[in-house]
This record gives structure tokens, sequence and C-alpha cells, in this order.
């Protein structure tokens, strides 16, 4: 293969949304050198300049942004520091050389290079899981799209995508979507969940549903779509408590559109390429407190290490991942310590970041398994314990632990109780 031109950088960010964006900015503002960031797309953003709702920032900027405001704020704030901009450049691999070398493979309109970098920043959000992952079976006509492709479709091309609608899924994206079809003018005929509960935040189960009479199927599937050229309709059934279909409920919904809203899946692909730990609860990198993968420089941040609530979690998460790396160029890496690894309890699905030290408080991202009320988040060996009036899957739970604390402990377990 012909040898790549090779431009070698401190710090290399693979992924230009709200977590990349702040890990660049943070990263120059400190006075790192050559900082590079590297975005697919033909804008940065990432996921925010398709989202025309508000719902953005209100936690850092203490005002209510759409995600089109909030994109533009981080992208002044990039274009005002010496950060090297590629967008439309595709990562297509990377590879962990030594602990002051790691290459990554970029294909740009200005070439294909490799950048040989002492630090990554790995920020390259998540991707919608699919009708396949669904488990929807039947034909494949047009009219089947996931709810970012519809929300691209609509507030970035203005294409309408259909007249019709059924949503499957109802977390705060199918949420959000259901209410954008409506708003133009498209009759969402329900949105289908599976659960017995609805998977996004209460306020936007009212603001996007209740307010527009969009019936909310919850403890119902999306079976099969029919159709030939185009989707005629879907069939959907309620489900026992194993969560299977039960057959004698199974009914059609006639529609032209099925809008798959069933999740998003960290997109690790080039990290666990390059030799990254996954994690299978979260799907993205083990990272310690970090924010550092188990390839030495290399940070992961966003969507990409953990599918966010809220975008305030990805941005700090740059931010975090941008002062490490700081650090780690500064001081020629990290030294090493004997990590101890947070051991996940009853009641939660996982814990971000997965290894502590103690070098630094630090905090830590969780998500519980399941609603419930009165609850408190414990940890035995801190004896530490949280109380929380509600907790629910859809909302992340954070704590902050002190540095002192974690290098007390031999070894730590977080549970709900
Ligand atoms: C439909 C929807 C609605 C939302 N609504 C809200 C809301 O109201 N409020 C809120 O706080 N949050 C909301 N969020 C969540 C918020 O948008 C995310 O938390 C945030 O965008 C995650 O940022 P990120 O930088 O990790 O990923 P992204 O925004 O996904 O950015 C990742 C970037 O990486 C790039 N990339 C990926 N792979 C490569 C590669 N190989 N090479 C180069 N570039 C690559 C992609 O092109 C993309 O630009 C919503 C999310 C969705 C999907």
């Amino acid at each position: 293969m012909r040898t790549l031109p090779t431009r070698r950088v401190d710090l290399l960010v693979v992924g230009g949304g709200p977590a990349g964006l702040a890990a660049a900015a943070r990263a120059s503002e400190l006075g790192v050198r050559r900082v590079v960031l590297v975005d697919e797309r033909r804008w940065l953003g990432g996921i925010l300049p398709q989202c025309i709702h508000p719902g953005f920032g209100f936690h850092r900027y203490g005002r209510d942004m759409t995600g089109c405001e909030l994109a533009e704020k981080l992208i002044d704030r990039v274009s005002s520091l010496d950060v090297d901009v590629y967008t439309e450049a595709h990562t297509v691999r990377m590879g962990y050389e030594s602990y002051l070398s790691k290459t990554a493979e970029v294909l740009t309109p200005r070439g294909a290079f490799r950048f040989r970098a002492k630090t990554v920043v790995y920020a390259a959000g998540a991707r919608e899981r699919t009708c396949f992952e669904a488990g929807i079976v039947g034909s494949r006509p047009a009219g089947v799209y996931t709810a970012g492709e519809v929300q691209e479709m609509m507030d970035v091309w203005g294409i309408l995508p259909g007249r019709e609608a059924v949503v499957a899924g109802s977390g705060d994206v199918g949420l959000i979507v259901a209410r954008r079809l409506t708003l133009e003018g498209v009759k969402v005929k329900a949105v289908v969940e599976l659960m017995p509960y609805p998977g996004g935040l209460l306020r936007n189960v009212v603001q996007c549903l209740e307010d527009y009479q969009i019936p909310l199927l919850l403890s119902h599937v999306v079976l099969a779509v029919e159709g030939s050229k185009r989707v005629e309709s879907v069939l959907v059934a309620e489900v026992d408590e194993n969560l299977r279909a039960r057959e004698e409920t199974v009914k059609r919904i006639p529609c032209d559109l099925l809008v798959i809203a069933v999740g998003l899946i960290p997109r690790v692909e080039l990290l666990a390429g390059a030799g990254a730990m996954i994690d299978p609860k979260t799907g993205g990198p083990v990272v310690n407190e970090f924010l550092e993968t188990s390839l030495p420089g290399v940070f992961a941040a966003g969507n990409a290490l953990v599918i966010n609530d809220l975008v305030e979690h990805a941005m700090e998460q740059g931010e975090l991942a941008a002062e490490s790396a700081y650090r780690f160029i500064e001081d020629g890496g990290f030294r090493s310590a004997s990590w101890k690894r947070v051991r996940v309890g009853d009641g939660l699905r996982f814990v971000v970041p997965q290894l502590l030290a103690g070098f630094r408080d630090v905090k830590l991202y969780l998500r519980a398994s399941s609603p419930s009320e009165n609850t408190r988040l414990l940890i035995p060996e801190l004896e530490k314990s949280v109380r929380l009036r509600s907790v629910r899957p859809a909302e992340m739970i954070t704590l902050t632990l002190k540095a002192e604390d974690v290098l007390k402990a031999e070894r730590l377990t977080i549970k709900l109780v």
C-alpha cells in the first residue's frame, strides 16, 4: 500500500459533536499545541444541527437553547482558537504504536493522511439501533427510517418523510420526533413502547405526546412491516411479563412511515480495532478517572463513551478528556497506579468511569435498571448513602467521589436499594 503523508500532532480529536468540540476548545485553551479536530460530516456540531427543538445547554449556560444555537456557540468557541479543523474527514482506522504515538488514517477532501498523535480524544458519538436489531420482520419497503434520519430529512433537508406514522420506542428521541412530525402535519398514530413505562423523561411524555393527543402504547411491540413499494401498515401486539408478543392481541395499524427510535449504541469500532477494552454494559470503552481507555493517552468522551441523556454531560466529558490529554502531554504520561474496578450492584445497569485510583475527585455516571421511588445510592465500603426521590432508566444519575475517599477504600461497590 502507498504510504500516506504523515502529520504529527499533539492531540487528535475524532468527532466534532458537542463532546469533540468541547475537547478541542478546552485543550487549545489550556495551551496544547497542534490540536486537530476531524469530523466526517460536512458541518460541525454532530447531532446538534438537526435538533431544532429547545432543551439544550440550560445547565451550562442558564439559557434553554435549540441544538442549532448550542452548536453555533461551540463552533464559535473552537473557531476563535488555534484548532486545525477538517470536515468531511472520515477516520477509517486507528492504531496504537507506542506510549506517545497513536495513528489515525483519515480520508479528507484535502487528501488522505496518517495522523501521528501523542494523545487522542475519541468522541465519535453513537449510532442508532436499526429495525433488524429491534427484531422487526416483514417486507422492506420505503418508509422505514431511524429517528435521526427522519430528523435530518425534515430539519436539515426540508423533506417530509411520510403522512401517517408509527414510532417504535418512547425514549426522548422517539418522543421528540413524534412531536416534530405532528407539528409538520404528519398524523402520528401511536408511539409503541415495549416496557410498561415510557423510556423518556416525564416532561417529554407530557410536552410531546399528551399535549398533542398522541397515543402511547406501553407494553406493546412492533412486530412487522407490511407493504410492497412503500410501507402500508405495521403489525403491533401487546407483550406479556416476559416481553413476548401475545398473538391474540396482534393488530394492524395503517401508515406509510415507521420511525425506529429504539436506542443508541456507542460507535467504538475504531477504538476496538486499535485494541481498547470495551465494557459490554455501556457498549463504550472501559475508562479510568481521566477518561483514559485501556490504550494509554487515548481518551473517550460523549456518546462514544456512554449514551448521555444531556448534552452537558457529553461536553463535560470532552473537557475532562482534554484536561487529561494536556496532563498526559505535559508529564509524558501518567504515573502507574493500582486501579480499583467499581463493581455494579443491584438496581444499576452500569457505572462510568469503571476504574478509580484516587488521583482526583471523580464524577460517576450511572443508570438505574428500572424506575423506582425513594431509593438510596449506596457505596458500602465508603459508608456513603445518597437518598434519591425517584430514579428512572432514562435519566442519568451522577455522583461525585472525593479522591481521598477512593484512596482509602480497598474495593468499591455501588448499588441502589
Ligand atoms: C434526536 C436526539 C435528540 C436529542 N435531544 C436532546 C435534548 O433535547 N437535550 C439534550 O441535552 N440532549 C439531547 N440529545 C442528546 C445530545 O444530542 C447528545 O448527548 C450529544 O449530541 C452527544 O454528543 P457527542 O459529541 O458525543 O456525539 P455526536 O453529537 O453524535 O457527534 C459525534 C460526531 O462524530 C463524528 N464521527 C463519527 N465517526 C467518525 C469517524 N470515523 N471519523 C470522523 N468523524 C466521525 C460524527 O459525524 C458526529 O459529528 C439528543 C440526541 C438525539 C439523538
